[in-house]
């Protein structure tokens, strides 16, 4: 997608600092980190939105969290706890249009989150 941060990074036009690859999935520390451990999940195809991934593309989720859970070992985060955040439109706060899931450990989360 045409002027599209996460694409461009995926396709090294922007640089990143990419801890995981394969052929599906980027993850990415977040450039802006929001816990001690911040990580965006990011498909490599384009969809804004969960909702926007048509039934028969719909193993681009089971690649993701294959890919988050062998982060999560990496890491070893289970021993921290995490937290993941799919966040969509404006008032949930999404800034990227293209779908990614933030992975957040190291530090204790509230719960409502804001
Ligand atoms: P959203 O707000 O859409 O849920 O999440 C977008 C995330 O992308 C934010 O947490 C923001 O800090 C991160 N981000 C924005 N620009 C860049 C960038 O150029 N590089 C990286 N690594 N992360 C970015
Ligand atoms: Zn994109």
């Amino acid at each position: 997608m045409v002027n599209c941060l996460f694409c461009k990074i995926i396709q090294n036009e922007i640089s990143a600092q990419k801890i995981y690859e394969d052929e599906h999935t980027v993850i990415i520390k977040d450039i802006d980190p929001q816990a001690p451990n911040h990580f965006l999940a990011i498909p490599k195809k384009h969809y804004a939105g969960i909702q926007d991934v048509p039934g028969e593309e719909s193993n681009l989720f089971g690649h993701l969290f294959e890919a988050i859970g062998k982060v999560v070992k990496e890491e070893r985060l289970e021993e921290k706890g995490y937290r993941l955040v799919i966040n969509y439109g404006e008032k949930a706060g999404q800034s990227v249009h293209h779908i990614h899931v933030h992975l957040l450990s190291g530090r204790t989360m509230t719960w409502p989150p804001g």
